[in-house]
């Protein structure tokens, strides 16, 4: 089936064409229907699918015409979304869909300055899409016009309960009106979650696609087994090991591990950012704006800074630390081979690892395969070292010490391969390069 097929407005076909997307995605096809005759809708899809197009196309469909016919704007259209990338991403995507009409958009995050935002929301328009913190901040402080809303979204509402923000979006559907249309979507569908489409949702149509726990057959996912301490050794030797690795995603378990994994990264001259929850919305657009563009190859993440992102051509996914939760592992790499492309999923595991391996085993019904990468000096002796391990901290505390000697014995070990056959350079010496 076409788009052209589906119950979409002429202006917003004209700017699906010129995407290139040539025919809708299971979840478009599903829910643009039910969207366009106005259903409540909960969505079990995981992102990569195309979900913020199912339910963006039809909504702009139908605001299109009757925004022409009125004068004064009051906001129709809220979507609420767990992350400031994700929320940007989101208005990325319906200023495109939306070039060929006069609708007027606005995003409502956290991080920045309010003072536009307000300016925004009073000056009137039809879309507003929002984090719920600040959205909340500036309702409380009665900005907006919220009594002409038609339809409310609520996307990755898994998250957003992680997140602990139901409360919030509690306080702010009670200032909506109560007849409208509310779509829901979510990469799973638990308990949690049923009862809060019961709270939120009247009678919503459910539209499943492809099940979280299947993540897509075009990524290759790679166990590595590998001692706690050596981690940061190891991911400098896949990156140093080939040009393949150009646009990497890595996966920290908290923000101050990622802050100091990308700057270990930094020093040996990777070019790498982070973006966590403790950088500032200047500091995590910048950097995922130059991940996108090729301006650095390593892009440092925690679970929910990445939340949403929308990479195109990740090359690789590297779970430096292994996820807290099973179903963060189908998250983590559906960063990769997306939209049919190739993508290879790396997961570091040490032995305080095993369990959590074989729940995401038993998740996406695989065992992983194990690899060896023949030319890396695994350390066979050392017991896992119970005290915390972050790169820098290693660094400091001289435990690079060893990583330093072995590099040095191998250098003197006549018969001992190099870790790369591109990585010569002595680690006591250090040598800025860009990469
Ligand atoms: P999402 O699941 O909304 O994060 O979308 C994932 C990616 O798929 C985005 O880069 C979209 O631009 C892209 N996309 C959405 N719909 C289509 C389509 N019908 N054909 C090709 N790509 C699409």
């Amino acid at each position: 089936m076409k788009f052209n097929q589906l119950p979409l407005h002429e202006r917003i076909l004209k700017a699906i064409h010129d995407t290139g997307y040539s025919t809708p995605t299971p979840i478009q096809l599903k829910a643009i229907p039910k969207v366009n005759k106005g259903a409540d809708v909960i969505g079990i899809a995981q992102t990569g699918t195309g979900k913020t197009a199912a339910f963006t196309l039809p909504l702009l469909s139908k605001l299109v015409d009757k925004t022409e016919a009125k004068e004064a704007r009051h906001t129709r259209v809220l979507i609420i979304a767990p992350t400031r990338e994700l929320v940007q991403q989101i208005h990325e995507n319906i200023r495109s869909y939306a070039k060929y009409t006069n609708l007027r958009t606005a995003v409502i995050i956290g991080g920045v300055s309010d003072k536009g935002q307000i300016v925004k929301l009073n000056s009137g328009v039809d879309i507003l899409i929002a984090t719920p913190g600040r959205l909340l901040d500036l309702v409380e402080k009665g900005h907006g016009n919220f009594h002409q809303i038609e339809a409310l979204v609520l996307d990755e509402a898994d998250r957003m309960l992680d997140m602990g923000f139901i409360p919030d979006i509690r306080t702010i559907v009670k200032k909506l009106p109560k007849s409208k249309q509310t779509l829901l979507f979510s990469a799973t569908l638990n308990s949690q979650i049923e009862s809060i489409t019961k709270e939120f949702l009247n009678s919503p149509t459910l539209i499943e696609v492809e099940r979280r726990a299947s993540p897509a057959h075009t990524i290759e996912q790679i166990i590595y087994e590998i001692q706690e301490h050596q981690k940061t050794e190891l991911l400098e030797h896949l990156l140093n090991s080939s040009h393949e690795f150009y646009a990497v995603m890595v996966f920290a378990r908290t923000k101050l591990g990622a802050e100091e994994l990308s700057t270990a990264l930094k020093m040996e001259g990777f070019t790498a950012e982070a973006i966590h929850g403790d950088r500032s919305q200047g500091q995590r657009k910048r950097a995922l704006d130059d991940f996108k563009k090729g301006k650095v190859r390593v892009l440092v993440a925690t679970d929910v800074a990445a939340r949403g992102i929308d990479v195109d051509n990740v090359t690789h996914v590297i779970n430096y630390d292994f996820p807290e939760q099973s179903e963060d592992y189908i998250h983590r790499i559906g960063r990769t081979g997306r939209a049919g492309s190739k993508g290879v999923a790396i997961t570091f595991v040490s032995q305080r690892n095993q369990h959590a391996l074989k729940k995401v085993e038993k998740l996406i019904q695989k065992t992983l395969p194990k690899k060896t990468l023949p030319d890396f000096e695994y350390d066979p002796s050392t017991p896992e070292p119970t005290r915390r391990n972050t790169p820098v901290a290693a660094k400091k505390s001289g435990r690079t010490g060893d990583y330093q000697n072995k590099f040095a014995n191998r250098k003197n070990n006549a018969g001992a391969k190099r870790p790369s056959s591109n990585k010569p350079k002595s680690k006591t010496k250090k040598t800025k390069r860009r990469r």
